[in-house]
């Protein structure tokens, strides 16, 4: 059976951590529009030069290029057996523009995983986050550092440098949370309404913890 999933929750959630590992497991596509636009920048496209202004400075690109992008990749035939939406979407209309999305295809959303995880801990979180700069493994100088100073542990990456997010210093979390706040947050509700809402909590736990309540709510959906 295929699940379509959403992953909401604030930057630094844990989203995507949990995304990678639901894919993995449920042999989903990962969409995450963020990796989508940061590939984009380093290969210098007119799409990256486009979103750049916006992801330096912690704010979302605009929701008619985001949506455009997200329904060409939903298009796509890898998407017909399911995926799992990482960071779309983000805002009410976005939230609209995927249900259209869906119902051109005649599918809907099987569940919305929201992370919920405090704000001083996604400070905390993000300004100790490194990720692989070949393979995209994300790491926590705190809780999960590597096992050799500023380098990937995989050993097919052959030491590659880890990288810390321009967009993950402080000041620019502080305008991303805010962001997440005023346009994000609402979505929680309209998923709840929906009757699809699953919250999860994050804080304090481990990406371990985190995923065995996933994995439980997505093991109940697959056995419906
Ligand atoms: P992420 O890796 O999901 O934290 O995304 C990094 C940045 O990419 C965000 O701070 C936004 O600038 C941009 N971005 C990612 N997804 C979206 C989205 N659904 N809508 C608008 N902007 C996005």
């Amino acid at each position: 059976m295929g699940l379509r999933i959403v992953m909401l929750g604030a930057p630094g959630a844990g989203k995507g951590t949990q995304a990678k590992r639901i894919a993995q497991v449920y042999g989903l596509p990962h969409i995450s529009t963020g990796d989508i636009f940061r590939e984009n920048l380093r290969n210098g496209t007119d799409l990256g030069r486009q979103v750049q202004q916006y992801m330096d400075a912690g704010r979302l690109v605009p929701d008619d290029l985001t949506c455009a992008i997200v329904a060409d990749r939903l298009a796509k035939d890898d998407c017909r057996a399911g995926y799992i939406l990482d960071g779309f979407p983000r805002s009410l209309p976005q939230a609209e523009a995927l249900e259209k999305v869906l119902a051109d295809h005649g599918t809907k959303l099987d569940v919305a995983v929201n992370i919920d995880v405090q704000d001083a801990e996604i400070v905390d979180r993000l300004t100790a986050r490194r990720s692989c700069s070949k393979c995209g493994r994300i790491y926590n100088l705190k809780f999960d550092a590597p096992k050799e100073a500023g380098v990937c542990d995989e050993p097919a990456c052959e030491k590659a440098p880890l990288i810390h997010r321009r967009d993950d210093q402080e000041e620019t979390i502080r305008e991303r949370l805010r962001v997440y706040h005023e346009t994000t947050e609402p979505i929680i509700a309209f998923y709840e309404r929906a009757g699809i809402l699953e919250t999860v909590s994050g804080t304090g736990r481990t990406p371990d913890t985190v995923f065995a309540t996933i994995e439980e709510t997505l093991a109940a959906l697959v056995a419906d």
